[in-house]
């Protein structure tokens, strides 16, 4: 079903680029006092470029890139992207053919890579899934993971065969506008929570840069994409009323829980199916818009 797009507050809502399902949708954004964000395409902007590739001892570098950009070429995540674009940059000839590619939403990769005549079963993703394969990180491995995170960065793992292998780090930056947004959304009385599956650490890192004091109810890290949702509930049953703002696949159940769902207009088709308001232009500031904007079009109608 294709719901009839209103725009709110016409004129100025068309101006703003926020489209509203329908005008029950105004009545709640009286009542919301929180506001969940989604860290990445939502706070920052989503576009990850390759900064750092540390091969583990004795691995060559060239190879590390060859293995995990044929893989994470298959994927549509940001992450992916990034790194299949950085290993094509840096490698002579094209990224090799990969077989029974896997996307492990939330955690990474897996493939086999065709690589001349070799074949490798490759992994990408968190440390976890590669421990999940026996596949530990050696210490030189370890601090490089560590040494990223701590400057806000995303590290992920590679292994193949059996054995960890290298670690790529690639970096995500913030959106220009969101620590305005922010501002903004607390002036409508909105408590923000940063909400992603990304490291702790890392999360702490961007709510800082955009004006969040990290802490375990504004910063809620490593959540897989299926337990998004009961983080909204969770805050729900404290007698929260939620919004959320996302743009991602794995933000729909969340979106559609929350008492509002605004989608970011440059996102995926379900986020934006899933959700109550849609800003267009993909900026965090027009969910502050959106909110003033609905509440005073409310004051007018009643
Ligand atoms: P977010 O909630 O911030 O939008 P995701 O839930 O999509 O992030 O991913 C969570 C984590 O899982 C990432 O930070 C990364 O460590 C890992 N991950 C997910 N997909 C990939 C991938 N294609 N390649 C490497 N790592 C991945
Ligand atoms: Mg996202």
């Amino acid at each position: 079903a294709t719901p009839t797009a209103l725009m709110v507050g016409t004129g100025r809502g068309a101006q703003l680029g926020i489209l509203i399902k329908g005008p029950e949708v105004l009545e709640t954004t009286r009542r919301v006092d929180t506001i969940v964000l989604d860290k990445t395409g939502t706070v920052t902007t989503g576009q990850m470029t390759l900064l750092d590739v540390i091969p583990a001892e004795g691995v060559d570098t060239e190879e590390l890139l060859r293995l995990a950009g044929a893989v994470e070429d298959a994927s549509e995540h940001p992450i992916a992207q990034a790194i299949a674009k950085g290993a094509t940059a840096r490698i002579d000839g094209a990224l090799p053919p990969v077989e029974d590619f896997q996307n492990l939403e939330g955690v990474g990769v897996q493939g086999v890579v065709l690589d001349g005549t070799d074949s490798h079963a490759v992994l990408v993703g968190r440390p976890r899934l590669l421990a999940d394969w026996s596949q530990a990180l050696p210490p030189e491995l370890e601090s490089a993971m560590t040494a990223a995170a701590d400057q806000g960065q995303t590290a992920v793992a590679v292994g193949w065969d059996g054995r960890a292998r290298g670690v790529l780090v690639v970096a995500d930056a913030v959106k220009p506008t969101s620590a305005q947004a922010i501002k903004q959304l607390r002036a409508l009385g909105l408590t923000p929570v940063l909400l992603t599956g990304d490291n702790a650490t890392v999360a702490n890192a961007v709510a800082t840069q955009v004006g969040i004091d990290p802490g375990p109810e504004t910063v809620i890290a490593e959540v897989l994409p299926a337990d998004k949702v009961d983080v909204i509930k969770r805050l729900q049953e404290a007698g929260r009323s939620v919004a959320m703002v996302g743009d991602g696949v794995n933000d729909a159940a969340a979106l559609a829980q929350s008492d509002l769902g605004l989608a970011m207009g440059t996102g995926t088709d379900v986020a934006i199916e899933a959700s109550d308001l849609t800003l267009v232009r993909g900026e965090l500031r027009a969910a502050a818009d959106a909110i003033r904007l609905s509440r005073r079009t409310l004051g007018t109608i009643k």
